[in-house]
């Protein structure tokens, strides 16, 4: 474990909740949750330690109306307030109109250039100022993300601390404590979606297909990231197991 990870010093249980108490009293107001509205576990957790907890996400414009439901439910719900942040105007009208609207289906460059322009610029206002951001990231997600641990240095956006309660969670955990607590859900997953993005690029999956099959269903696997979450990262939970 490296110096920084010592001085952060979670020791906790592992526990989403856990791990959501301690960042809070670690990095509040320095810290913002990234939802994405496929489910609303995570702000159910942290609503219950800080009702104030600053929550963002990213409109792409491209997003599935389900995704916008979901955001809407969530606000009535928790009683909480979603800071949007949009991609730049001049370079999206410069994309569409000099590549056209389907422009991330020509390859693998065109598209990281659409995420770049749609996701990536804006996530890097939306975490300026802060020391952490939480993530609802999961290992169980997509084989990139195996390697994913609870707390980590995001070393591709300056070291901020990147925490990820539910790293070691499954889909069926998530499904189950949505029920439990009838929390608002992105409705999509009832219609075969395993991870749900931008509506142009993510489709049911079949059953017994990887969760993240349905994202960029053209592209290889390995390929399945859209540099939101950049995989140079350290560890600072590394002995941590599920
Ligand atoms: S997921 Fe698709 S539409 Fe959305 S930003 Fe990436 S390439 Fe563009």
């Amino acid at each position: 474990m490296n110096r920084q990870a010592e001085n952060l010093g979670y020791s906790g249980t592992g526990e989403p909740e856990d791990v959501l108490r301690w960042a809070l009293a670690e990095f509040y107001p320095d810290i913002a949750f990234a939802a994405s509205f496929e489910h609303t576990v995570l702000i159910d957790m942290m609503t219950r330690i800080r009702p104030d907890i600053r929550v963002f996400s990213l409109d792409t414009g491209r997003l599935p109306e389900e995704t916008f439901q979901c955001a809407a439910e969530a606000e009535r719900h928790f009683k909480i307030h979603v800071d949007w942040y949009f991609p730049d105007r001049a370079a999206v009208e410069l994309l569409t109109r000099e590549q056209g609207v389907y422009s991330f289906r020509e390859s693998l460059e065109a598209r990281r250039h659409c995420c770049r322009i749609r996701k990536v610029e804006p996530l890097g206002r939306a975490l300026q100022g802060l020391r952490a951001w939480i993530t609802g990231l999961r290992q169980d997600e997509a084989e990139s993300r195996r390697e994913l641990r609870q707390i980590e240095l995001d070393e591709g956006r300056g070291g901020l601390v990147k925490i990820n309660p539910l790293a070691y969670w499954t889909d069926r955990q998530v499904r189950d404590y949505t029920h439990q607590r009838r929390l608002p859900y992105n409705r999509l997953f009832d219609c075969g979606y395993a991870s749900i993005g931008c509506a142009c690029c993510t489709r049911p999956i079949a059953p017994g297909e990887d969760p993240r099959a349905g994202r960029w269903w053209w592209e290889s696997p390995e390929h399945k990231e859209c540099g939101l979450h950049v995989n140079n990262r350290l560890n600072l939970r590394s002995d941590q197991t599920p």
